[in-house]
This record gives C-alpha cells, structure tokens and sequence, in this order.
C-alpha cells in the first residue's frame, strides 16, 4: 500500500543518512596501528629536537630548561608567581615552609582583553604591570622586594633559568615585537617604564614545568609533566648527555618538548581531517601546532563545529540551517564540550546547554552533537596517550629496563573537567606502553606553586653561589 511505501521511504532516508553522518565519525576513530604510528613518529620527532645535527629543523624543540631538579623539601619564603598562557592570567603571593612542607597561596584573576592579547608587546606588558601592581596593593606589600618566578607558558628557548626568548606566540595570543625577545628583559622594562616598584626576576618556568615540580614536591616517582588544557605540551626529566645542545653529560635537565608543534612538517597529514585543516586555516597560527590542535581545549570545540557546519550543509542536522550562532568562531568552550559528553546529563540537558550556544536542536540533533563531541574528544586522548607512551617508552630503554614506574604530574582544564578525557589518556598510555607503570597525579595549581619552588630552588643557589 502507498502508506507502507511511504514508511519504508523515510525509513530508508534515516538509514541513509545515518550512513552519511557515520562516515563523518569514522574519520576520527583512529585504528591501533594508527596510534601506533603517531608514537613511533613521536618517538622520532623527539630524537630529532634533541640532537646538534637535526635540531634546526625539527619540529618538536626539546627546549632544555635548565631546572636540573626536583626541590628537596627545603625551600622556604614568600614569593611572587605570574602565570600567563593558560585559561586564566594570574597574579600570586606563595608562601613555602619548609620541614613539612606546607604551601600557602594568595592569587587574584585578571581578565588580559583580547586587544591586549593581539596588540603591541609594550601593551601587553605594561597591562602585566598594572595587574601586579594592583596585586600588590590588594596584598599591602608595595615595596617588599620579593623573588618573582614567571610561568610563561609559550615556547621560549634559554640559556639559563632566568632568560627566555620567544620562539613564536601560540593559542590566542598574537602580541607584536615579542618573537626572537627576551620575556624576562621586556618584564623588567615595562617594571621600569612604570618605576612604582622593583621586583627580582628569578626564574621563567613553562607551565609543564611548573607542574612537574609541584607534583615533584609531593611524589618522588614524578619526572614529567603533562599540561592538557587550553594548549598541550610535556616537559620531562632527561639525561644531560642525550641533550647535545648543552655542554655537559652528568646528570639530568628538564626538557620542555613543546610537542604542540609535533605534525607541522606534515608527518602525521595521513590522519588528519579536512575538519582539522579549516580549523588551523582559521587559526591565529596556521600550519603550526598541528598536534595541539587536534588534542588541546582551544581546539576539539572548533573542530566539533566545523564537523556540525558540514552535517548541516548535507542536510544531517539543524533542519540544513547553518545559524550565525554556529558560523561563530569559539562558542564550545571547553566546559561546554565536557557539559554535553557528561553521561549523568538527559539529552533534554544536552538541547538546553545548545539553546544556550544559541543552538535550536531537535531531539535526534542533540544525538548526533553528543556522538560528534564524542568523537573528536577521543580521538584527542588517544593522539595524546600515543604521544606519551612515546616519552615514556623512551624514558624506559634509555635507562635499559624491563618495567618502569612513572609518575606523571597533570594540569589542565581538558583533563580536568572533560568527563572522558583523563580515561581514555591512561588507556591509550597502558596499551601503547604496557612495559610502563604509569600513574597520572592532578596538580593542584601546578603552574603558579611550581615557579614558586623553582624560584626558591633557583634563589638558594644564587645565594650559595655568592657566598
Ligand atoms: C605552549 C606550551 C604550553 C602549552 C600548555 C602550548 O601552546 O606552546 O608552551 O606548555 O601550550 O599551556
Ligand atoms: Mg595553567
């Protein structure tokens, strides 16, 4: 009959375009020998970055630190902390103890506007400034001259613990005339144009770093750091006689690798999206930090909404209405993202928090947005699980063992809140690298208390060096 006809239609239009938005999924559901891949390539990239000879042109930096060590429990005193590049700029008053060991911490929010962001390098710094000023004034301590250790979470190639010149801005920061400039000098003479106070610039610290030495403080097995927010990146501790572009072969140095740029020399096109190639094209950055941008915060709610852009355009959601709200650049934060993929969360709450993005769905809409999430999210703790059984891998042979036992130092909102993205990281991590014993620790503040400990660490040898 014409009714039945017309039920066997529509029923194999779904199934049609069911078919259509799975092939779309698909690109993102990466095989095992894919994500073995990515850490054999990893692998290579990080040799790379380490060595005199293929270090000019490798992608992933190995930006020695020159922090040779954890701190040992004896730090002490009051310091100032900055922590710029993450979610959120800070401004902090630390206070150490040593003996047990107890970590005090005053901190204050300051919104950097995006004019800022993307303006002159004298602004930006004159703004970082001001918010230390009013720090201080808040605090009442105009006029103590106290340690100040800068987490400056970009790359920045040194030479020693209290230099650090720009290797090139990332996420969304864009500020002329700081490339190839020393932050620290620029620090110190936007704290002279201002002449209100003087501060004693200690120490520049990445944020994994930062991490890494908080979760140090508490936890001996800990030599890595792993930041999974706004940006990604690792830091890790690493033999001074595989660092050929520093003198010397005792001991150990951290080493940020700056993995964010791992795939810009195209190593890893053959996984990549033409979803992932209009989210760089629209980039403050295009063609660099192709691995951050497949695995980092910023990131997985531009690719989601490129994906929902091409599924509306055929038809597969939103009734084939692209809405201004979804041609809108950086409308899924990354809350919402975690939001959406939450399990305890009904879909009538996955279609509220999209009317909150501006976003009219309809029931089978708000399905097909969540598996989208999904997807992309996955895909982004699989590519960062294989990128660190990659380091631990190494780590392992290079000190020639059977079994290693590793703890990793983590921070980042991704890894905080994403409900998925912390899981599937370890499992990844366990299947990659089953000869690793590897256990992630969530560092409470790791940016802002680790360059305070790397201040005291790096202060007390100061002071040992002039006696
Ligand atoms: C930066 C790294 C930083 C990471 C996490 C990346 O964009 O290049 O230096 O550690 O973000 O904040
Ligand atoms: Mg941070």
């Amino acid at each position: 009959t014409k009714g039945a006809a017309m039920v066997t239609a529509v029923a194999s239009r779904v199934q049609a375009q069911r078919k259509q938005i799975d092939k779309v999924l698909a690109l993102f559901q990466l095989t095992r020998e894919q994500l073995i891949g990515v850490q054999d390539k990893m692998r290579t990239e990080l040799e790379y970055g380490l060595k005199k000879k293929t270090h000019a042109l490798a992608t992933v930096k190995m930006l020695p630190t020159y922090v040779y060590g954890m701190p040992d429990g004896t730090e002490k005193g009051k310091f100032l902390a900055l922590d710029l590049g993450g979610t959120n700029f800070r401004v902090l008053l630390v206070k150490i103890r040593s003996g047990r060991k107890s970590v005090r911490m005053y901190n204050k929010i300051f919104a950097i506007p995006l004019e800022i962001m993307q303006g002159t390098g004298e602004e930006l710094f004159d703004h970082i400034v001001q918010c230390i000023a009013d720090f201080l004034d808040y605090m009442g301590l105009k006029g103590v001259q106290l340690p100040l250790g800068f987490t400056f979470s970009f790359p920045c190639r040194q030479t020693c613990i209290d230099k650090g010149t720009l290797v090139g801005w990332t996420k969304g920061f864009k500020a002329t005339d700081c490339e190839g400039e020393d932050v620290v000098d620029m620090l110190r003479e936007a704290i002279k144009r201002r002449n209100e106070f003087d501060l004693d610039i200690v120490a520049i610290v990445n944020d994994t770093v930062g991490t890494m030495m908080t979760c140090g403080y508490e936890d001996p097995n800990c030599e890595i750091g792993l930041i999974a927010g706004t940006g990604s990146n690792v830091c890790y501790m690493e033999e001074m006689r595989n660092i050929e572009l520093v003198e010397g072969d005792e001991g150990r140095m951290c080493i940020n690798t700056e993995w964010g740029a791992f795939g810009d020399n195209g190593c890893i096109d053959d996984i990549c999206t033409q979803y992932d190639k209009e989210v760089d094209e629209g980039s403050l950055n295009s063609g660099k930090q192709r691995y951050e941008k497949m695995t980092s915060g910023m990131y997985l709610g531009e690719i989601v909404r490129q994906i929902l852009i091409d599924l509306t355009r055929q038809g597969l959601l939103f009734r084939g209405q692209i809405s201004q709200r979804l041609r809108t650049r950086g409308i899924f934060e990354t809350k919402f993202l975690s939001q959406i993929e939450s399990d305890r969360l009904a879909l009538l709450q996955v279609r509220r928090i999209l009317q909150q993005l501006g976003l009219d769905s309809t029931c089978e809409d708000s399905i097909v947005v969540k598996e989208v999430c999904g997807a992309v999210s996955r895909r982004a703790a699989q590519l960062c699980g294989a990128g660190m059984a990659a380091i631990v891998e190494k780590r392992r042979e290079d000190q020639g063992l059977e079994h290693f036992k590793v703890t990793v130092g983590v921070d980042g909102t991704l890894y905080k809140l994403h409900p998925h993205f912390s899981r599937i990281l370890q499992e990844t991590v366990k299947d990659l690298a089953p000869q690793c014993d590897v256990t992630f620790m969530l560092s409470e503040d790791g940016s802002g208390k680790g360059a305070a400990l790397i201040t005291a660490v790096a202060k007390r040898l100061q002071q040992q060096g002039k006696e």
